[in-house]
């Protein structure tokens, strides 16, 4: 940081940060390998806001000596690091599957229950829009509360064109302090009408492109032994590319799908879930500018009971004990590597990304230098977006939380209530203690 003579004003001071956390990538998008480990924290820290933007971070004292603020905020004793990032969300849908859950948990499923994906699908074809968008509002409110800034939001409730286009609509018209980036998500599973036929499926999803395209910035794929093959995924990458789509893939939950390398090879921003991923698809993903997105809210939610494996509870292997060396394995890689909720009904039902951090930790021995990194910069390195929000550096914009803590451990240590005291979009207070 430079120290000039002359002092300026700026909107907002906030300082005497316990701890300041920058989270900046060293070099470009995310942060990766061992670097993930190398967290600055600046004590005493303060950061100086104009016009929505961050201009200087640094020491309480360096700031003072060039600031004048019209308005000034004392974040003694607090945390102040940049607003989470959330980059995979099944926002919008309607119905909740937690009779379905207790059957998992418990292994005594209640007969003739409709389960699964469709059982959402269901529920969402048949809500009023109006129904959507007010749950949706409101579930954005609680993420931005619990410190969520930014997040993206997935269509792929609807899978026939008429509610997947109304998804579309609603996602893009959610007028709300969470900026949302949109994705298209038709090739969630197959549905069960076209059981007979896959590619009139896929040349369905194909033909809904360009109308998806009006509301949406991302294609999602399910690249997964219960979702589509690597030649299905090809086919709709090749013409969602063409009409200006990024691309996404959900891919290696259930099984080694070939997502990974398939993600690699076709320029996604993102590849989420990876839990069965394989070692030649991993060095491919390191390779890659593509974020590998990992999901312990799923892992913590679903245990041995993952979709595909199990379908209540008992038999399944158990995916958990593994994932600490899994989650090492997939660091050591050097691969980008981000954190999100996979917020939906069934395998994930949490909007907090202060839960998925401390998942995070406990379940893949992550340490918590890696999962500051991983929720901020990394997470918006998997929306395309690690220019702008993810770090407190100037010129970015100033997302930020004040959090009820002092340290940046504390916030991953102490699991269960929401530490979010202070939530900042854009320069503006959008929530003070969770309200
Ligand atoms: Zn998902």
């Amino acid at each position: 940081m430079s120290i000039s003579g002359e002092r300026q004003i700026c909107d907002l001071l906030i300082e005497h940060a316990s701890e300041l956390l920058a989270c900046q990538a060293y070099g470009n998008g995310a942060v990766r390998g061992p670097d993930l480990a190398k967290l600055e924290v600046i004590e005493d820290g303060a950061v100086a806001v104009t016009d929505g933007r961050i201009v200087a971070v640094g020491t309480t004292a360096q700031l003072a000596a060039r600031f004048d603020a019209r308005r000034r905020i004392d974040a003694t004793g607090r945390l102040v690091s940049p607003g989470l990032v959330d980059p995979h969300t099944h926002l919008v849908h309607a119905g909740h599957r937690e009779t379905e859950w207790e059957g998992r948990v418990t292994g005594r499923s209640r007969p003739g229950l409709e389960r699964g994906i469709m059982a959402t699908v269901r529920a969402t074809r048949a809500a009023r829009t109006a129904e959507l968008r007010s749950r949706a509002l409101a579930d954005l409110d609680t993420m931005l509360a619990y410190g969520t800034t930014t997040a993206e939001a997935k269509s792929g409730y609807g899978l026939d064109t008429d509610t997947e286009l109304r998804l579309l609509e609603i996602t893009a018209g959610l007028n709300h302090p969470v900026e949302l980036a949109v994705t298209y998500l038709g090739a969630h599973v197959l549905p069960p009408e076209f059981a007979a036929d896959r590619s009139a499926y896929v040349d369905l999803v194909i033909g809904f492109l360009p109308e998806a395209r009006v509301y949406a910035e991302y294609c999602d794929i399910c690249c997964d032994p219960v979702g589509f093959t690597p030649d299905e995924c090809r086919r709709i990458a090749a013409v969602a590319t063409e009409y200006g789509f990024r691309l996404r893939v959900h891919g290696d939950q259930t099984g080694d799908g070939d997502g990974a390398a398939l993600a690699a090879e076709i320029g996604a921003a993102s590849i989420d879930h990876l839990d069965s991923v394989s070692a030649e698809g991993l060095a491919r993903l390191a390779a890659s500018d593509t974020v590998g997105v990992i999901l312990p809210g799923v892992t913590h939610h679903m245990l041995e009971a993952t979709p595909g494996l199990a379908e209540d509870g008992g038999t399944a292997p158990a995916l958990f004990s593994d994932r600490p060396s899994w989650a090492r394995r997939l660091v050591d890689s050097g691969a980008a590597l981000a954190l999100s909720t996979d917020y939906n009904p069934g395998t994930c039902a949490t909007l907090s990304m202060q839960a998925v951090m401390q998942l995070a930790a406990r379940l893949y021995r992550l340490t918590y230098a890696e999962i500051w990194h991983m929720a901020t910069i990394n997470a918006a390195a998997a929306l395309n977006r690690a220019d702008r929000v993810g770090s407190l550096e100037p010129g970015k914009q100033a997302d930020l939380v004040i959090w009820d803590v002092s340290t940046h451990g504390l916030l991953i240590n102490r699991f269960g209530t929401n530490l979010a005291h202070r939530v900042i979009k854009k320069g503006n207070i959008v929530t003070r203690d969770g309200a």
